[in-house]
C-alpha cells in the first residue's frame, strides 16, 4: 500500500466518524502534487480533486480525464476573469467566484462554450483585508447580482476561515448562511481542522497535506 492510500483510507475513516452517516464529498487538493501522486489516489478509489490553478489543473488532469470519466475537478483557487473560458471548460465546479467581473465573465465563458461547471461563491467569513472573498455585508447583493443580473445558478458557499484562530464560530457562521441562500453545498474544512467543519456542517472538506504530504 503506498502512503496516499494509507492516508486517503484513514481520512475516509475520520470523515464517516465526524460526519455521522452524512455524505460527504472529499476533495482531495493535488496542487503543486505530481501526475504519479494523482495516480495513486486513483488507484485507492479517489476521484474528486482540487486544484488551485488552471494551467496546472489542464495539464495534470486532460489526459487523466479519458483514463477515469467519472473523475471530478475543483477549482479551488482564485480565477482571473481572462481565464474565465479555460476554467469553465476544464472544471466541474468552480469555488472561487467572489467579485462581479468574474461573475460576469463566468456567465459569458458559459454562453460561450455551453459547459455548466456549478459554481459556488467563497466568503471571506474572518473580513480580512488581504484575503479573497465576498465580506457579509456584501454577500446579499452580491448573489442578487450572480443569480438575477448574471443569471448563474449558485449552488454553494466556500472559506478559508483566519489562520492560527479558532475556525469553530466562522464555520457555524457560514452553516447559517449556507442555509440562509438555500446552498446545497457548504465547502469548508482543510487537512487540520476537517472534523470540526464537518461537525458544523461542511458537505465538502479539500485535504492536500493530509493526503499528498507536505507540499514543497
Ligand atoms: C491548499 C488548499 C487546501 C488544502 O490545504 P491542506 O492544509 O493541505 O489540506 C484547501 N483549500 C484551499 C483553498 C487550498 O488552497
Amino acid at each position: 500500500m503506498t502512503d496516499i492510500e494509507k492516508n486517503l483510507r484513514e481520512i475516509r475513516q475520520r470523515i464517516e466518524k465526524a460526519a455521522e452517516e452524512r455524505a460527504i464529498d472529499l476533495i482531495a487538493v493535488s496542487k503543486f502534487k505530481t501526475i504519479d501522486d494523482v495516480r495513486d489516489a486513483l488507484r485507492a478509489g479517489q476521484r474528486v480533486f482540487g486544484e488551485n490553478r488552471v494551467q496546472e489543473a489542464r495539464k495534470k488532469f486532460v489526459e487523466l480525464r479519458n483514463e477515469y470519466p467519472d473523475l471530478t475537478l475543483h477549482l479551488i483557487g482564485p480565477l482571473q476573469t481572462n481565464k474565465a473560458d479555460e476554467a469553465v471548460q476544464v472544471f466541474d465546479v468552480i469555488q472561487t467566484i467572489d467579485r462581479p467581473s468574474l461573475a460576469e465573465a463566468v456567465a459569458k465563458a458559459i454562453q460561450k462554450t455551453g459547459k455548466t461547471p456549478r459554481l459556488y461563491i467563497e466568503v471571506n467569513i474572518g473580513d480580512e483585508p488581504q484575503k479573497a472573498g465576498v465580506v457579509e455585508k456584501e454577500l446579499d447583493s452580491f448573489i442578487d447580482f450572480a443569480r438575477s443580473v448574471c443569471g448563474l445558478v449558485i449552488s454553494g458557499l466556500m472559506c478559508i476561515p483566519p489562520q492560527s484562530e479558532n475556525p469553530e464560530p466562522y464555520f457555524h457562521r457560514m452553516k447559517t448562511l449556507a442555509d440562509h441562500y438555500k446552498m446545497t453545498h457548504l465547502s469548508m474544512g482543510m487537512s487540520g481542522d476537517f472534523e470540526m467543519a464537518l461537525r458544523c456542517g461542511a458537505t465538502e472538506v479539500r485535504v492536500g497535506t493530509g493526503i499528498f504530504g507536505v507540499r514543497n
